[in-house]
C-alpha cells in the first residue's frame, strides 16, 4: 500500500500511474480539501479507479489509537503508525476560540532535555513526511477542520528531521496552509538552524533556549554542550539576517532552577548582546513548568514567573506568559509520550 498524503497533485498521478493527469489534482481535492480519505465516496472518480485505488493506496496511514477531551478545548489523539509505533497529536484552544495543531515530528527524541517527558522516552525514529501530514488531515477531519495555526512542539525535535518536515510544510502550503502560520520549535542545534536559513523556509522560529546559563544549560540539556550559546547565538543573527523574522525563545520556567535573578540577567544579556554584537529581536515566551509525576522538578510560583516577566520587560524586550493549556489531558508542552 502507497501512503499518498504528502504527494502533490502531478506526483499523485505519476505515482499512482492514473490518467488523465487532472486525476491527481481531483485526489488532491479530496484528501486536502474535503478530507475525504475513502477512494469509494470520491464520486467524480470512475468506479473501476476508485477500486483500484483503494487495493494500493492509503490516502492517509495513520490510525486513531485514543483520544482525549477536556473542558477548555484541547483535544489530544494517539495514532498508531504502519509500524506499530504511537506518537501523539493535539489541537489546543485559546480564549478567543482560536485552535492550534501541535504536531510530532519524531517517536519520541533522542534530545534528552531532563525535564520533559518525551526526552525521557528515548528515541524510536524519524516520523516520514506523509506522517507528518497525516497527523494534520487526521486533527482537522476528527476535531476540527479549520486551523489557525499549526505548532511542531509535540514528539520529537523538528530540526533533526528537516527534509519530512520542510516536504510536510510545502504539502500544506499547496493545500492554502501558510507557511507562515507554522512554528517550528528546536531545542537549538545550530546545524539544523544554519541549513533551515538556507533552505529560506518562510515559517516562524522558535528556540528553546531554557537558560542563557551555561552551566544550568548543560545540566539540563545534553545537546547543549555541542551547541554551545555562543555559537547558537551567531545561528540566531545569521538566520535573523536572512530571513529578517522575530525568533521566538522559550523559556521553560523549574522553580529554584531558571528563575532565579541571576538567570533573568543572563537571558536579557543573551538577547542584548555584549558591546560591539548585535542584539537578537526576539519575543520570549516564558512557559511555568507542567508537572509530571515522574520529575521531581517544580512548577514555579504565580509571583516569581509575574516578576520574571517584568524584569524582561523593564529591559525593553518582548515577553509573554504561556498559560498552561491542555495539561488536564497531558496535551500540554513536555507532558506528551
Ligand atoms: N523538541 C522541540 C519541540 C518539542 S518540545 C523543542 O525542544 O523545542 C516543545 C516545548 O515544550 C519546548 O519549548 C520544551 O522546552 C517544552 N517543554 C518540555 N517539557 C516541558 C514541561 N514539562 N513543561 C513545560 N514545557 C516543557
Ligand atoms: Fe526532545 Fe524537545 Fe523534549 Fe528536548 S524538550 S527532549 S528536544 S522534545
Amino acid at each position: 500500500m502507497i501512503p499518498i498524503s504528502a504527494l502533490l497533485p502531478e506526483e499523485l498521478a505519476q505515482t499512482l500511474q492514473v490518467s488523465p493527469p487532472y486525476r491527481g489534482r481531483q485526489l488532491f481535492a479530496w484528501i486536502h480539501h474535503r478530507l475525504v480519505f475513502d477512494f469509494n465516496l470520491m464520486s467524480d472518480l470512475p468506479e473501476n479507479l476508485r477500486r483500484d485505488l483503494a487495493g494500493r493506496a492509503l490516502p492517509v496511514a495513520l490510525k486513531q489509537d485514543m483520544k482525549l477531551e477536556d473542558a477548555e478545548g484541547a483535544v489530544k489523539f494517539r495514532f498508531r503508525l504502519l509500524d506499530g509505533s504511537t506518537i501523539e497529536s493535539v489541537i489546543l484552544q485559546d480564549r478567543r476560540g482560536r485552535k492550534t495543531a501541535c504536531l510530532s515530528t519524531q517517536v519520541g527524541c533522542a534530545m534528552g532535555c531532563l525535564f520533559c517527558r518525551t526526552g525521557s522516552l528515548g528515541f524510536g525514529r524519524d516520523l516520514k513526511d506523509h506522517e507528518i501530514v497525516d497527523q494534520y488531515l487526521l486533527l482537522r477531519s476528527l476535531a476540527s477542520p479549520d486551523l489557525s495555526s499549526v505548532v511542531f512542539m509535540g514528539m520529537g525535535e523538528p530540526l533533526a528531521n528537516l527534509d519530512s518536515l520542510h516536504r510536510a510544510v510545502d504539502v500544506l502550503g499547496y493545500g492554502g496552509f501558510s507557511p507562515r502560520r507554522i512554528t517550528l520549535s528546536t531545542c537549538g542545534l545550530v546545524e539544523g538552524i544554519r541549513s533551515l536559513g538556507e533552505r529560506k523556509l518562510p515559517v516562524r522560529l522558535a528556540v528553546s533556549l531554557v537558560s542563557a546559563d551555561a552551566d544550568i544549560r548543560n545540566r539540563l540539556m545534553p545537546i547543549a554542550r555541542s551547541n554551545p550559546l555562543p555559537e547558537l547565538r551567531r545561528a540566531l543573527l545569521e538566520y535573523q539576517e536572512v530571513l529578517g523574522k522575530r525568533i521566538t525563545l522559550e523559556i521553560v520556567l523549574m522553580g529554584g532552577i531558571n528563575d532565579r535573578s541571576e538567570d533573568v540577567e543572563a537571558l536579557v544579556g543573551f538577547v542584548q548582546g555584549r558591546s560591539g554584537q548585535l542584539p537578537l529581536r526576539v519575543l520570549i515566551n516564558l512557559i511555568p513548568w507542567n508537572p509530571l509525576p515522574e520529575f521531581s522538578y517544580k512548577r514555579p510560583e504565580t509571583r516569581s514567573v509575574e516578576w520574571f516577566q517584568e524584569r524582561i520587560k523593564q529591559a525593553g524586550i518582548p515577553v509573554t506568559t504561556r498559560m498552561p493549556r491542555g495539561s488536564a489531558v497531558c496535551g500540554a508542552c513536555g507532558q506528551l509520550g
